[in-house]
């Protein structure tokens, strides 16, 4: 028996309809603790260097980690990985909800799928029972839309993961979604999934996780649940959860502005937290085990219609408010719904958006491009457009379902300079070039430019945001801090806001599963994920070197153009400086490649 894991192992291949279930291998548990860890090993060594993201020998793996369904505060974490069609690496996506623990109470904690289904299916899992199902008839709905569905065929007890068209078409940044309004946004994992004829997983389980020492776990629960309700902060994470940053980061000159010409939005308190809990908030959504409950259950009424949605959250006003300029909550909301329905990331379909508005605005394309339509800043209908012929890939959406970095390619005439994306994942909500760290952060960020693995920007503020020397060091603990709550199947947020002790999280390991290991061990064992993620971006990419980790040349070359940071850049010689401090302090070479000795002291 294994104390605190599901146990479980299954596999779901859709070309064959094979399925097995087999024990956790003793050596992934103690090396790669669970979530990402067990993902990036897992896809590692089972896919071929070179496979095409979207065809059959690609797979998906999901995978919950040891705290994941238990009295852990914010346990409710599930890391969805494959081959990103984004970035043509190893990526993986974060989502929260239910979904987790239930695939632990069905007795699992990875599922790998393989294959590619004949026709459109599902994956239906009730406890030991396993099938692969028919979707016919949900293929085409959108992602919320097709859950209601699915929980209205299966039970309402079973958790769902489902994606919308935008998956069904392979576009690249299409997402996974659960519990109506929570996605695994990023990296396109949605359009594995479309790839492979899969429309959704349901699953139900009823099982026992057993403890290694449950008095001791519920003694610890009391005192982190008591010590995150104390802390002054989770009153406004509870009334607007992370809609309370716009207001900051415009303060701070970090908002993108469209599409990063400026880190300043003049209508940000139209789509701030404030407004959302005065005009939109219904109730508060938690994941499994949350008492900070960020999640904004909203409704809008628009053209006589209303729309449901959880959000948006900042990185939604971030990248579809500020970098697309939509300046009013009642347009913000319809967008995220419209964005949730359709299964695309919001952070990278607003920044396609925006990249294609100012594409526009430059004659780079026209209306002869676009069937006529003027695509404007500020404009709700231009974005509503582009997401309806992105997710299904009509027209220009074919190409900008490719993503900014391949639509700069094709639209060529300068339009790379401005694709505002990192090894071809598009830029999350900051503005960063005010703020070395967390440009250092996006660049290095081992799935592309996305902001959960260091969110460094408060780093830039505390010690000087023009500063380059030094900050390299405070992004690499970062990078192995925060991705270890992956790995153990939590929440962050628990720490990041509300100062839960760090010390707990070695003491839950223990008291769930009986494995012994310091803080230090569990930041080992991120490094070791962190430099196998590198390792397969390498074996990805023949030509690879330094390059891989540049920004785009709008942060070297163009000045922020109005609000508190307006003037600054970051020089191209920075840029190296921050690569060249961040690789030795690593155990890189120049070129960005692990050494041997590094290799060698992380077991890889
Ligand atoms: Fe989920 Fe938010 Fe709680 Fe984290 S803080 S577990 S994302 S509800």
């Amino acid at each position: 028996m294994r104390y605190g894991y599901g146990g479980k192992l299954l596999r779901i291949n859709l070309s064959t309809d094979k399925i097995e279930s087999k024990d956790l291998p003793d050596k992934l548990v103690k090396e790669y603790i669970g979530g990402r860890g067990f993902t990036a090993r897992i896809l590692y060594d089972e896919l071929k260097p070179g496979i095409d993201p979207l065809g059959p020998d690609n797979k998906v793996v999901v995978a919950s980690g040891p705290l994941a369904g238990l009295f852990v505060p914010g346990a409710g974490k599930l890391t969805f990985a494959a081959k990103s069609p984004a970035t043509n690496s190893y990526g993986d996506s974060n989502v929260g909800g239910m979904l987790a623990a239930e695939i632990k109470f069905a007795g699992y904690d990875t599922i790998i799928i393989e294959g590619q289904a004949k026709k459109p299916s599902y994956i239906y899992i009730n406890n030991d029972k396993v099938e692969i199902r028919d979707a016919g008839k949900h293929w085409g709905k959108g992602a919320i839309t097709a859950e209601r569905a699915l929980k209205d065929e299966l039970g309402e007890e079973f958790q769902i993961a489902v994606i919308g068209p935008a998956g069904e078409n392979r576009v690249k940044f299409a997402c996974i979604s659960h519990d109506f309004g929570r996605q695994a946004g990023r990296t396109g994992i949605g359009a594995v999934l479309g790839s492979k004829n899969l429309k959704a997983i349901a699953v139900r389980g009823s099982k026992s996780i057993k403890l290694s020492d449950p008095k001791g776990l519920l003694k610890l629960t009391k005192q982190a649940i008591a010590d995150c309700q104390k802390h002054p902060a989770i009153q406004m994470w509870l009334n607007q959860g992370t809609a309370s940053v716009t207001v900051w980061s415009n303060e701070q000159g970090s908002f993108p502005t469209r599409n990063f010409q400026s880190g300043y939005f003049k209508d940000y308190q139209k789509i701030s937290g404030d407004v959302m809990q005065k005009e939109t908030i219904v109730t508060n959504k938690a994941c499994f085990g949350c008492p900070m409950a960020c999640g904004k259950y909203a409704r809008v009424r628009k053209d006589g219609k209303d729309y449901y949605v959880e959000g948006p959250e900042y990185e939604t006003a971030a990248l579809i408010g500020g970098d697309c300029a939509v300046g009013n909550i009642t347009d913000l909301t319809y967008a995220n719904w419209l964005c949730d329905e359709l299964g695309l990331d919001t952070i990278s379909g607003g920044s396609v958006a925006a990249f294609a508005m100012e594409c526009f605005e430059k004659g780079i394309i026209g209306k002869k491009d676009t069937d006529g339509m003027e695509l404007k800043f500020g404009d709700i209908k231009s974005f509503e457009w582009l997401m309806n012929k992105i997710a299904r890939r009509e027209g220009i959406g074919g190409v900008l379902a490719e993503g900014v970095k391949v639509a700069a390619q094709k639209f060529d005439k300068g339009a790379e300079k401005f694709a505002m994306q990192i090894k071809g994942l598009e830029i999350s909500g900051y503005e960063s070039r005010k703020a070395p760290a967390m440009l250092l952060a996006y660049m290095t960020c081992d799935i592309g430019a996305h902001h959960n693995r260091a969110w460094a920007i408060t780093h830039d503020i505390a010690v000087g945001r023009d500063k380059i020397e030094g900050k390299a060091k405070r992004v690499i603990e970062l990078q192995h801090i925060r991705p270890l709550f992956d790995m153990l199947g939590c929440c962050r947020l628990q720490w990041v806001e509300l100062e839960l002790s760090l010390e707990y999280y070695p003491k839950f390991l223990k008291v769930t599963t009986g494995m012994d290991y310091t803080f230090d061990e569990l930041l080992k064992s991120s490094e070791r994920v962190w430099n196998l993620t590198r390792l397969f971006l390498i074996r990805e990419n023949k030509d690879f070197g330094r390059q891989f980790d540049y920004p785009p040349p709008r942060v070297y070359e163009e000045p922020v153009q109005n609000g508190p940071t307006k003037g600054s850049m970051v020089k191209k010689e920075d840029i190296d400086k921050l690569l060249d401090e961040y690789y030795a302090l690593r155990g890189w070479d120049k070129t960005g490649k692990p050494t041997n000795a590094k290799l060698k002291e992380l077991s890889l």
